[in-house]
């Protein structure tokens, strides 16, 4: 099944197989009154933007706007509004799915509630979803961007950005990066090319408030602050210039508890080998309205992580393939120790069974239950596979 042909490890699309593509449905429709939006399965999230920012509305979704709702959604989804609102299966009503024996049903709390249980998080195993209903909220102007540090300060600014998020109000978001400075406008020619890190904000509360929010950071006297009030797409649409299609990707992922000086001594040492231009670290937060939903209650199972991280090779040169998925091997690897055990699924390669169980802990007998009951022949394989219980 493809929806936005993000996936990393490639399984929006097969060989010597079907690929049901749902990028030619692409309908949103918006109820302002009752603060929904109904997507189609095959949308990215700028179409629904598009739709929900007129009526000054959003759901959580990720970071780049060209990113498919159905890929992203079903594996979790985080993004610039997850400490606030939660990760976008947290804000998913129902959805429409069409199953292996070619049944439509629709999931909800109330319809079907196993399959919209595995279906928060458990990724494209159980059907295609042909539509989701989300819950929207008021988020229009935001205040937000990217702070940049030279790479020299990347130890003393983890440390820092570690304390500092674990108190900050859910109202503000700030993913940590390891990235170069592409050499682009609105970027200042001293910063192009060079290595830093950075955290990319989104402020979501009080405009008012947003000074004393983001004093701290000025604090610490970065080399930019690109804070500046945006309309909430522009800034999920402010990178996808970067990431544009047609690049090559290789990443690796793990979720992480805390961050300890040992880790971070880790960090700065892959940090300072990024390959290429556009390969790049997150951590991004799943801490705030994400912590408030048990570990049980949707198949999305680590609750209790504060960092979804990813180690993300990317280059649009076929030679160098090895060395990008070289480096974010050996990064993960190092952190590995450090991890929580498990990774977000959406930032897997395909690295077998066993790895796959580590991504669900205990939901993985309750999801591989649900898969004996919608798709007891594994029809839905190319994925982060749930085999049949
Ligand atoms: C540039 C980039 C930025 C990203 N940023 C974020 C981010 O900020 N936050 C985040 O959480 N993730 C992010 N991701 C990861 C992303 O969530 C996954 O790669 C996800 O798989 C992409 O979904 P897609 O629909 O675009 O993928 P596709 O390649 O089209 O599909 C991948 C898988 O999703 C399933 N699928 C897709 N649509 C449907 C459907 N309608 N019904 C059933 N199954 C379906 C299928 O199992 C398929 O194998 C990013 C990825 C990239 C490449």
């Amino acid at each position: 099944m493809r929806g936005g042909g993000h996936n990393g490890g490639g399984l929006g699309i097969c060989d010597d197989g079907l690929v049901i593509d749902l990028s030619g449905m692409r309908s949103v429709r918006v109820d302002p009154a009752a603060r929904t939006v109904r997507v189609e399965g095959g949308c990215q999230w700028r179409d629904v933007d598009h739709a929900t920012h007129a009526f000054g509305l959003a759901t959580p979704s990720g970071i780049i706007s060209t990113t498919g709702v159905g890929g992203l959604t079903l594996g979790g989804g985080i993004g610039h509004l997850t400490r606030r609102y939660g990760l976008s299966i947290d804000n998913l009503l129902s959805a429409d799915v069409v199953l292996a024996d070619g049944r439509l049903i629709t999931a909800s709390e109330s319809n079907n509630s196993d399959l919209f249980w595995a279906l928060r998080g458990g990724g494209g195993n159980f059907g295609v979803v042909t539509s989701f209903e989300f819950r929207l909220h008021p988020v229009s102007d935001v205040m937000a961007g990217p702070t940049l540090w030279p790479l020299e300060r990347g130890a003393e600014i983890m440390q820092w950005y570690r304390a500092f998020i674990a108190e900050a109000p859910d109202e503000l978001n700030g993913f940590f990066a390891f990235m170069t400075v592409p050499p682009v406008a609105p970027f200042p020619e001293t910063l192009h090319l060079q290595k830093v890190c950075a955290v990319v904000w989104c402020w979501t509360g009080d405009p008012a408030k947003a000074d004393a929010a983001f004093a701290p950071v000025l604090a610490t006297g970065p080399a930019l602050h690109g804070v500046q009030a945006l309309p909430f797409p522009v800034l999920q649409s402010a990178f996808d210039g970067l990431y544009s299609p047609g690049l090559q990707w290789y990443w690796r992922a793990d979720f992480f508890n805390d961050l300890s000086d040992e880790a971070i001594a880790l960090h700065m040492q892959h940090a300072r080998q990024l390959p290429t231009m556009h390969s790049t670290m997150h951590l991004y937060p799943v801490d705030g309205a994400a912590h408030r939903v048990g570990r049980n209650e949707t198949a999305f199972s680590y609750r209790d992580a504060r960092w979804a991280g990813v180690f993300v090779g990317v280059d649009p040169d076929a030679a160098n393939a090895d060395r990008i998925s070289a480096w974010a091997r050996d990064y993960q690897t190092a952190l590995h120790p450090y991890s929580s055990g498990g990774a977000y699924v959406n930032f897997m390669m395909e690295e077998g069974e066993d790895r796959v169980r580590d991504c669900f802990r205990d939901n993985y007998s309750r999801l591989s239950a649900a898969k004996r009951e919608f798709d007891p022949d594994n029809l839905f394989r190319v994925n982060q596979n749930i085999k049949p219980a």
